[in-house]
């Protein structure tokens, strides 16, 4: 059977169909995104849905996360099919609001997560972080859901959330869902469209060489050293490296030497298409 999902647009229409549930009891979910649905995407509506009686899918592509030189414009839309994905995955709900809705005219508020952001892809991309912690804030007090999910996929991002709801005491359970891959390890995301025929072939190096790292690193292995290693595999693959590094999986905070507890993260480019991925790392006690 085809199943359909009910679309609101507006703050007013979601509050009142998430009012309406909670007033029958029911808990719920958030799952947002940028829309170019893929089954990491519906990974996490999959977990939603075991964590909370109703789901609720944000699709948003939020024009303050995208530098001025970014791909905003160019980002695939296509909300018929993510609608249909996320109806057949169990989504109750599809909130998709316009730039207006989200930004009225004199919009003038910025959320700043401090710390976590000045690094990483906070460094390559300046602002970014202001606008995921902005649209993210606004959409958890417009929904006011149990739980949020957002994907290990963007891991400094996850970090930066839970590190928003603490600070400003948002009455939500933030929670990671695990990287969705493809069969030759490279990690699903939107922005993998963009990648020639010749690029998607070397496009798994990047997880190849990071799970690398991870091993190397749980066999004792310098931090510094094996991160170097990977930046020069990658560069002499092809990829230009905006960083490989290997951080503490909680404050980001960079670890040098032998490491137990670690994530390893890495940011490249691969023609004009920007891909990033990371994994654990955990190091058997001797
Ligand atoms: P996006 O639409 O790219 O903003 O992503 C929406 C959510 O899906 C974010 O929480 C991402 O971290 C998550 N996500 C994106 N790609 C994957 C993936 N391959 N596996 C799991 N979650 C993902």
């Amino acid at each position: 059977m085809t199943r359909t999902i009910e679309t609101v647009r507006t703050v007013r229409d979601l509050r009142a169909r998430v009012g309406a549930w909670r007033d029958a009891g029911e808990t719920v979910a958030l799952v947002p995104t940028m829309g170019a649905i893929h089954a990491g995407h519906l990974s996490l509506v999959a977990l939603a849905s075991t964590l909370a009686d109703r789901v609720v899918t944000s699709l948003f592509v939020n024009p303050l996360q995208f530098g001025p030189r970014e791909d905003f414009n160019a980002y695939p839309r296509d909300e018929a099919r993510d609608a249909a994905a996320l109806a057949q995955a169990g989504s109750d709900l599809l909130y998709a609001p316009d730039a207006s809705e989200m930004y009225p005219p004199g919009f003038s508020t910025k959320v700043n997560v401090g710390d976590l952001t000045e690094n990483l892809c906070g460094a390559a991309r300046p602002n970014h972080f202001d606008g995921v912690a902005t649209v993210v804030a606004k959409l958890l007090l417009q929904s006011a859901p149990d739980k949020a999910i957002f994907g290990e996929k963007d891991y400094q991002q996850l970090l930066v959330i839970k590190r928003l709801v603490r600070d400003l005491n948002i009455p939500v359970e933030i929670i990671g869902g695990a990287i969705v891959r493809e069969a030759d390890g490279l990690a699903l995301s939107s922005r993998n469209a963009y990648l020639s025929p010749a690029e998607r072939k070397i496009a798994p190096m990047l997880y190849e060489t990071i799970h690398a790292v991870a091993t190397d690193l749980e066999q004792g292995r310098g931090a510094d050293d094996a991160a170097e290693t990977a930046r020069f595999k990658l560069e002499a693959a092809g990829f230009r490296v905006d960083y490989v590094a290997v951080r503490d999986p909680e404050t980001l905070a960079p670890l040098h030497g032998p490491v137990k507890q670690a994530r390893v993260l890495a940011a490249v480019h691969l023609g004009k298409t920007r891909l990033i991925d990371n994994v654990p790392v955990s190091a058997p006690t001797p």
